[in-house]
């Protein structure tokens, strides 16, 4: 993290009040800098107009914006719009906004890189970096909203499913879902936000004792021990059995369904076998609800798709078995929009870039 002051973004509302108080100001002012924050969405603190010189210049000295430099934008054909915005210490994330019949959601990133090491992913290729503040994570969400601005729309619904393993950045998490779903913050109903988790269990755990109304989705992937574990390292640290047991958990605990992601990877987890295997598995977990999704195409991954057939195939055996089952509509495949392809494709043109140079110059020393 290069960010020498806190980023305005990074407290919630009641971190403001207890900062107004210990900086003498009236409560009220809490309440106005997370408007200026969140309903106006301004990007100075000067524009905070109602607030006094004094305040300004306070907030000034403790505070800043977060900047997210925006490197490269991608419009989809089907409405898709991806972002790849550097963050002040030059790391680069992705942010997705995806148009819907029902409105725009947004897909955020929680951490630079993930440490997962899921083999069909192209976001851990380079490993972790760093995780991201609370601040930077909303704001991604503010700079979707200030494009939604500008055609009258707004950010309805929130999946937590970009670079990165939220529940391995758990606290900046629940600060940015804090902000999100306070009806004085951005006030996205907490139904309509979705935080999917490789299956951090102590975490899942966690997040079902928060009493929140926020969906969890579990990316699964595989029907047993043996290729989850092949196929996502996490299975070595957090068993299959113990993942059941967590969701088991969790529904009991919370009464929600969870959504189990389940990539389709030619031969390796379509078969019929697999999903008849899975259907045992989440007959265990009431309402349980799988999304299959055809895994995308990683050139340094060598996984193929599974055809439509298949996919279809494996969609009636759930629901023969009554696992309720859909089919990922595909958005943005025109413009790379899988979780983590166009940053892994920037970082590599970064490193052929500092190559190059170290090459010249040591052409030139030499
Ligand atoms: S799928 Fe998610 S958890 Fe797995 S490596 Fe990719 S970003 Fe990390």
């Amino acid at each position: 993290m290069t960010n020498v002051k806190p980023y305005v973004y990074d407290l919630t509302l009641e971190e403001w009040q207890n900062w107004v108080k210990e900086n003498s100001e009236p409560a009220f002012r809490a309440g106005q800098i997370f408007d200026w924050l969140y309903v106006k969405r301004v990007s100075d603190f000067d524009q905070m107009t109602n607030l006094s010189k004094g305040l300004r210049d306070k907030l000034q000295a403790q505070f800043e914006f977060v900047t997210l430099t925006e490197v490269a934008k991608y419009e989809s054909k089907d409405g898709t719009v991806k972002f790849l915005f550097e963050l002040s210490d030059k790391n680069a994330i992705e942010t997705v906004v995806m148009k819907h019949g029902y409105g725009n959601s947004v897909c955020v990133t929680t951490q630079v890189g993930c440490r997962i090491g899921c083999t069909f992913c192209a976001s851990t290729l380079g490993g972790l970096m760093r995780d991201l503040t609370a601040g930077e994570i909303i704001a991604q969400i503010v700079k979707a909203q200030q494009l939604l601005d500008s055609k009258n729309e707004r950010v309805s619904s929130i999946v937590v499913m970009g670079i990165g393993e939220p529940f391995e950045n758990y606290d900046a998490l629940m600060k940015f879902l804090k902000v999100m779903i306070h009806p004085k913050g951005l006030n996205i109903g907490q139904r309509h936000i979705t935080v999917s988790t490789s299956g951090i269990v102590p975490n899942i755990y966690r997040f079902a004792d928060e009493d929140t109304q926020i969906n969890l989705a579990i990316s699964i992937h595989a029907p047993n021990d043996a290729l989850r574990s092949k196929l996502m390292p996490v299975n070595k640290r957090f068993p299959f059995a113990d993942l059941i047991e967590a969701c088991k958990y969790y529904t009991g605990k919370t009464g929600r369904r969870i959504t189990f992601e389940y990539a389709l990877m030619g031969t390796v987890n379509d078969q019929a076998e697999h999903a008849e295997e899975l259907s045992q598995v989440l007959k265990q977990l009431p309402m349980s609800h799988v999304n299959l999704i055809p895994v995308n195409y990683v050139q340094e991954r060598k996984f193929v798709r599974t055809s439509r057939d298949d996919i279809f195939n494996f969609q009636r055996i759930l629901e023969k078995n009554r696992i309720n089952a859909t089919i990922r509509r595909e958005q943005g495949s025109d413009i790379a929009a899988a979780c983590g392809q166009l940053r892994a494709k920037h970082e590599n043109q970064k490193k052929r870039r500092s190559n190059e140079v170290t090459t010249i110059e040591d052409g030139k020393s030499n």
